[in-house]
Parts: structure tokens; C-alpha cells; sequence
């Protein structure tokens, strides 16, 4: 009987569903997808939080991921993976607006969908807003590593991290990193780089460390970007509450929100905690950047923003949608649907090839002849909106602090990578530092780059700034 149009719709899905050994091979063996089962949908309302506005690319819908779809791409996710390791990475807006149950079942089908010798590694990005003792008991009997959302001590904290009546969320928060230390759950903070914090780098990192236990820690920049048409409704935020229009947030314009870190602000942000780790906490706080920093001498690259292409870390909406990355989830990035092609065949797709490939093909002419470009890579094409030295376009907007943190950590960076190379630990590089200090003198300029002495800057132990005094709507 010849095939009616439905059965050979039906054929012609069934074949995009089937994994092939040319798509497997041609696909990254391991990538890092982060999935999104609540889509946007968050119960605060961060100022800085372009997330927010990307419920606008499906309006009228409940966003929440059903039974179907969370058993797909749990299955297409594990038959995807040629690596042993396999991360099964839950993010937002907030996922535990999902509620634990649906949690318990994706435990429930990777294990019936994991292949013999697949190690998964559940990880849970939060606002720690709802974690009670629940969550924490399913989280430490399933080993999953959390990320807790928190941009420093209170007052910097509450600058953007709101909640809908735009009264900070700092003691909910603190509420939920307790119920994480009871319950001895692996966690790790993140910390976004914004206009309030951005002056007081060490004081947030000592904050973390001191007050919160806090032993990994990842510096994310805040860089919002507008148009000229856009910036006045983006400065005042993304959210759709007190009847505010917003816009969709894509990644145009070439202009920055007032939220914004500033470029330099940012490396010197990051020299100022590096300055600080690299005099106690070497081997003890594991702060990302510096971690791939460090391996980048070795030439292995481990965050998609500093290595020479990406492409590796998609992002899935809660219908099935996937898209080239979680900062591009808009209409042009759409690689498709798992219902309708499998994951990796979306993955091997030129489209997305292409996409990871053009990070290293389209950097400008100052990037290529860059200094510090083995460890930099030009930074995440996102950010690529300002002009090089020469005025070509496509510069990283972040890259006077980009340089300055790649040129001022580099001398320790090396020495660190020679005490490994020579079987010494890196961490000898504090005994190291300590000496240098000594004979260092106490005017000399500060080794951090902030132009200030050295005995007034890293030479001296204190915090150096309230964090009230410059903390801009705090
Ligand atoms: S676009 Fe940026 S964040 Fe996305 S995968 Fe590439 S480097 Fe990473
Ligand atoms: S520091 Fe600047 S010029 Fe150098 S690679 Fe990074 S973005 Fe390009």
C-alpha cells in the first residue's frame, strides 16, 4: 500500500528521531545543555534580568515542561553523549517553580535511560528563594551540585536581586543557603558583575568566603545590551510588573544598561579578587576563571567564553525547543525541536557548527594579534558590539578588562603552571607571592592595577570600601 501523506510525515519524523552513527560522529561527544523547564518564568524580578522578557517568545502558553518532553530529552540527551560523563544541567528563570516531584522523576529516567558506564552529574541553578528542607534532602540524596544566585552582602545584593515589589532578597536567600549548609548539600555561589558591586570585588569574595563557607565561586558580567531606541525601557528593567512594556531582549545594540558592569571596572573587579586568592586561597576557593585560566596553559579550555569556538553549551526550552546557547535563546538561534529532530542531530547541524566556528573566525584584527589571546580567545561573541582599536567593528565590549585581567594574573598564572609542570603544587605560589610582597615596597604601585599603592591596596588587609557608600539604588 503506498505510504498516505500522514504515515510518511510519520516515517519522516521517526527518521529525524533515529540517531545515526554519522550524526553521533558528527556531533560533539559531550556538550553542556542547559535546560530551562520552566522556560523563563521566575518568582523574583532582578532588575538586570533580560531572561525575563524571553516569556514574550511564547506567549499564551504555560511554561512548564511536560512528562512527554522531559522523558525525550532526558533519553536524546544520554543516547547523544559519546563521553562517559553526561551533566544534566536544570536552570531558568527558576526551576524549582517545577516543584520537587518532577525533579524525582528525571532521577527516575536517567537512570532508566542511562547507558552501562554513563556517570551523570546532576547540577540545579537557583535563586534559593523556595529551598526549604525538601528540596535540600532530595538534593543531597541525589548528589546534585547547586548554584546559589548571590551577588555579595546584603546592601550589594539588593541593588537588582528583587522580588516583584522590588524589595530586596537578600535574608530569603540567606534562608535558602542555610537550608543548604544544613542538609550538607554540594553548592556553589554565583555571583553576576553589575554597576553595584562592581567596586568592591574583594569585599564580595571575602563575604562568600568567610561568611558563607563558600569554596567555588564564578564571576558572571552583567553586560545588558540596547539600542537607541531601546535603552530608556531597558534601563528600566525587563520585567513585565507595575504594568511596565517591555521588550523582547535580543543580543543588538550597542549600547549598555545602566546596570552594566563597566569594561575596565570589570578586570580590575577581577584582579581585585585575584589579588586576594592568590595570597591565601590557592587550592582551598576554587574561583572558575582562574581555574581556566590556569588550564589554558596547559591548552586545555574549559569555559566556552575564553576558548577558541564554542557551540557546546545549548540551551532547552520547556516545549522542546533548542536553541545555540542560553544567551542566544531568540528566533534566529532556533536549531529546532527534539520532538521533531533528535538533539543530535540538531547539535551536528551546520547551523550550529557554523555558529561555534564563528567565534574564532570572526575575530577583528586586534583580537588575532592580541597578546593574551591564547587564554582570551576574544571573550563570548555575545559581548562582541564596540569597536577594536582601529575601529573595526565586533570587539569585545569587555576587552579593556579582558586584557588587564589576562596581562596582571599572567606572572602568577605562570608561575603556577611551571610549580605543576615541576610536580610542586600550584599552591606554592602563595609562599611565593608572600616573599615578593616583603620585598616590595609599600608606595609602590598596587600589583592589582588600580593605580593605588600597593600599601593601601593589596598590601593592606582590610576591605576598602563600604559597600553603602557607592552602591548605586541600594
Ligand atoms: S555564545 Fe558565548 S556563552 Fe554561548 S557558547 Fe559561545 S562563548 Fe559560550
Ligand atoms: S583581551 Fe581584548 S584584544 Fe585580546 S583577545 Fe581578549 S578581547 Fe581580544
Amino acid at each position: 500500500m503506498e505510504a498516505t501523506l500522514l504515515s510518511r510525515t510519520a516515517a519522516s519524523v521517526q527518521d529525524h528521531l533515529s540517531v545515526s552513527e554519522a550524526s553521533l560522529s558528527d556531533a560533539p561527544p559531550r556538550f553542556h545543555l542547559l535546560a530551562k523547564p520552566s522556560g523563563s518564568t521566575c518568582n523574583i524580578d532582578c532588575k538586570y534580568c533580560f531572561f525575563l522578557s524571553k516569556e514574550a517568545l511564547y506567549p499564551d502558553e504555560k511554561h512548564r515542561m511536560s512528562q512527554v518532553t522531559l522523558e525525550t530529552y532526558i533519553q536524546q540527551l544520554l543516547e547523544s553523549h559519546r563521553s562517559p560523563e553526561v551533566t544534566v544541567a536544570w536552570q531558568g528563570g527558576e526551576p524549582t517553580l517545577m516543584k520537587v516531584e518532577f525533579f524525582r522523576q528525571a532521577v527516575e529516567l536517567v537512570e532508566k535511560h542511562r547507558k552501562p558506564g554513563q556517570v551523570v552529574q546532576h547540577t540545579f541553578q537557583t535563586n534559593g528563594i523556595l529551598l526549604d528542607d525538601e528540596w535540600c534532602e532530595f538534593f543531597k540524596k541525589n548528589n546534585f551540585l547547586v548554584g546559589l544566585s548571590v551577588d555579595g552582602p546584603r546592601a550589594v545584593h539588593d541593588a537588582y536581586r528583587v522580588d516583584r515589589h522590588g524589595n530586596g532578597t537578600f535574608d530569603m536567600v540567606m534562608r535558602g543557603w542555610n537550608a543548604l549548609r544544613k542538609h550538607a548539600v554540594e553548592f556553589n555561589i554565583l555571583c553576576t558583575v553589575n554597576a553595584a558591586n562592581q567596586h568592591h570585588g574583594r569585599a564580595v569574595y571575602r563575604f562568600f568566603r568567610d561568611e558563607l563557607g563558600v569554596k567555588w565561586v564564578q564571576f558572571i558580567p552583567i553586560i545588558e545590551r540596547a539600542t537607541e531606541q531601546t535603552i530608556h525601557l531597558a534601563n528600566l528593567g525587563w520585567s513585565e510588573q507595575g504594568g511596565r512594556k517591555r521588550v523582547l531582549y535580543t543580543q543588538t545594540g550597542n549600547l549598555v544598561t545602566e546596570r552594566s558592569v563597566g569594561a575596565k571596572q570589570y578586570g580590575l573587579f577581577l584582579m581585585d579578587v585575584f589579588e586576594e586568592w592568590v595570597r591565601h586561597d590557592v587550592g582551598r576557593v576554587f574561583v572558575q576563571l582562574f581555574d581556566v585560566t590556569l588550564e589554558a596553559f596547559f591548552g586545555r579550555h574549559l569555559l566556552c567564553i575564553h576558548a577558541p569556538t564554542c557551540g557546546f553549551g545549548p540551551a532547552l526550552e520547556y516545549n522542546g525547543d533548542l536553541y545555540a546557547c542560553d544567551h542566544f535563546v531568540e528566533p534566529g538561534y532556533r536549531l529546532g525541536n527534539i520532538h521533531e529532530t533528535h538533539m543530535v542531530k540538531l547539535m551536528a547541524s551546520p547551523k550550529q557548527r557554523k555558529f561555534g566556528i564563528d567565534k574564532r573566525d570572526s575575530l577583528t584584527a586586534q583580537c588575532r594579534t592580541c597578546e593574551v589571546r591564547s587564554l582570551c580567545n576574544g571573550g563570548c561573541p555575545k559581548d562582541r558590539f564596540a569597536l577594536s582599536r582601529d575601529g573595526e567593528p565586533g570587539q569585545n565590549y569587555l576587552c579593556q578588562g579582558l586584557e588587564l585581567f589576562f596581562t596582571r594574573s599572567r606572572p602568577a598564572m605562570e608561575k603556577m603552571a611551571k610549580l605543576f609542570r615541576e610536580g610542586h603544587p600550584p599552591s606554592d605560589i602563595m609562599a611565593i607571592t608572600a616573599s615578593e610582597d616583603k620585598r616590595r615596597g609599600p608606595y609602590a604601585p598596587c600589583t592589582c592595577g588600580s593605580g593605588r599603592k600597593f600599601r593601601f591596596c593589596h598590601g593592606d588587609k582590610s576591605p576598602r570600601a563600604s559597600f553603602e557608600a557607592a552602591t548605586p539604588g541600594a
